[in-house]
């Protein structure tokens, strides 16, 4: 019997999947497989927050495959030596499956490709977690893009393919499997994502679900209300995208769909594709700039001089540090593993700029804290917001958290509710609580310093002390 193994990765669905499509069109028995192996992915090893969705996103995997008569095998350890050891067990002689894009899961590939062969067994990567793969959109001299908005102009040059149906599957269920929960997934002592599922619902099913419920109730609204973070304005799907619980194709095409029949607001969705095309774009650049998560693209941004204080990038990470759209933002990040694009900005760009801390901490926290934690994005919009990256805001470019607050945050809502201990000023001070007249901080009941901090730094001083430091990478090598 034509045995194939179908090794899921970062493509947790069964729908718009090339790999598990070819594996039921080339083989009479499929045997899916999920290995956990935090030792290839190193120092990249999902952070807490991604822990817990996986469990999730592969407990409703498991169902769906288990709703078709089979189940997933999950095996624990080095992912070589466990397919070669299934390939044994099951008489499969090929692999197949989604291709991936970090360095370290590239070069597993290869590797795992000569390993294989050398058994006579077969490895098979295909796409599905880009519309476009690396190498298919280059500039007209054949170098990888370096700016967005050309990029994102050749891709829309490109044509989508639809995505594909569930294919038939000829699944068994005697292939033994470690259970899910000896993984260890989920946090424990304390179980701080106890309140999760009330955000979240991992799993295709629940991808699905929040794709159709943002195209009927904010996608109309998404190019004017996507950075309110009050508002339920974005479609919160980034842990589905990342792991690939939805397809990009799947959702370019609900949006085709949608723009074809006129439904929705044309600007409003084309705006929302684009944002699919910084992911892509984020993927692209890791592709060709593999260092991307880990050095600064810009080579003169090595030599910043960054200041690593634990206390301050402790107050950080603990919504401590006095500015409340700061605070608001690190806190909805601590509750839900998840913080609204606008915040992440501010947020990113306090660290690295009135704080003057490396990038790399900021994206190692949000690595750990985030549910949608992603190599590509994260490290590309770090290095995009310290100004050290491709296409990136300009360095002396420095949010000022007050009038961001202000701004994009008029009523205060989002302030209000992660920091309910200065819900009582009026909204006049509540970006700016320092500047609240004694009266007015002793009629809400707020002492300043102990019921919420003083202002970790001073946004004059500190925007001068940034642009002081910029100076000193500017003039040595401009
Ligand atoms: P929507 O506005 O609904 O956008 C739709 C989809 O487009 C998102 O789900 C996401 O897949 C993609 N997308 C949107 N904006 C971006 C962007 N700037 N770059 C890449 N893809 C984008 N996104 C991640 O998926 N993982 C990360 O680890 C990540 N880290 C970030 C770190 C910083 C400092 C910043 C400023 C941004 C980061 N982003 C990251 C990008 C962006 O903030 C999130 O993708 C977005 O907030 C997810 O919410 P949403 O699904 O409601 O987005």
């Amino acid at each position: 019997m034509n045995t194939i193994i179908v090794w899921f990765r970062q493509d947790l669905r069964l729908s718009d999947h090339p790999a598990l499509q070819a594996a039921a069109r080339d083989g009479e028995r499929c045997i899916p497989v999920y290995i956990h192996d935090d030792g290839a992915a190193g120092t990249w090893a999902p952070g807490g927050a991604s822990r817990w969705w996986l469990h999730h996103s592969l407990e409703k995997l498991d169902q769906q495959l288990r709703e078709l008569g089979g189940h997933m095998v999950f095996r624990n350890g080095a992912t070589a030596d466990l397919l070669r050891e299934l390939c044994e067990e099951t008489g499969a002689t090929a692999i197949y499956c989604s291709r991936r894009y970090e360095p370290w899961a590239a070069q597993q590939e290869q590797d795992l490709h000569a390993l294989l062969a050398d058994h006579d067994l077969t490895l098979r990567r295909y796409p599905g977690s880009l519309l476009h793969e690396p190498g298919s959109v280059l500039t007209q001299g054949g170098d990888p893009f370096k700016v967005f908005t050309p990029f994102w102009r050749a891709c829309q040059r490109n044509t989508v393919a639809k995505p594909l149906p569930v294919p038939e599957l000829s699944l068994t269920t005697d292939i033994q499997s470690d259970s899910l929960e000896s993984w260890g997934l989920l946090p424990q002592k304390p179980n701080w994502a106890q309140h999760w599922p009330e955000y979240w619902s991992p799993g295709e099913e629940g991808g699905r679900a929040r794709l159709e419920e943002f195209l009927d109730e904010s996608v109309g609204q998404y190019a004017a209300e996507r950075d309110l973070p009050a508002v339920k304005g974005t479609s919160r799907l980034s842990p589905h995208i990342h792991f690939g619980e939805l397809s990009p194709r799947m959702i370019w095409d609900r949006c085709e769909q949608y723009t074809a029949g006129a439904i929705s607001d044309s600007e409003s969705i084309s705006k929302f594709q684009a944002e699919l095309g910084w992911r892509e774009f984020s993927y692209h650049l890791l592709h060709f700039f593999p260092t991307i998560p880990e050095a600064s693209f810009k080579d003169n941004f090595e030599e910043f001089p960054w200041i690593h204080d634990e206390g301050r990038i402790h107050a950080w990470q603990r919504g401590q540090t006095g500015y409340p759209i700061v605070d608001a933002g690190m806190r909805e990040l601590w509750s839900t593993g998840h913080m609204h694009n606008r915040v992440r900005m501010v947020v990113a760009s306090f660290l690295c700029k009135h704080l003057l801390t490396h990038w790399r901490v900021g994206e190692d926290w949000f690595w750990d804290t985030l549910v949608d934690a992603d190599l590509a994005s994260n490290g590309c919009s770090w290095q995009w917001v310290a100004g050290s990256g491709a296409d990136a805001a300009p360095y002396f470019r420095i949010f000022n958290p007050v009038t961001q607050g202000e701004k994009f945050d008029k009523q205060g809502e989002y302030v209000r509710h992660w920091v309910p201990e200065i819900a009582g000023l009026p909204d006049k001070f509540l970006h700016k609580p320092w500047e609240t007249p004694p009266m007015i901080l002793e009629e809400a009941g707020i002492s300043l310093g102990d019921d919420y901090p003083h202002p970790l730094v001073d946004h004059k001083q500190a925007r001068q002390s940034a642009l002081d430091a910029y100076e000193t990478i500017k003039l040595s090598k401009p």
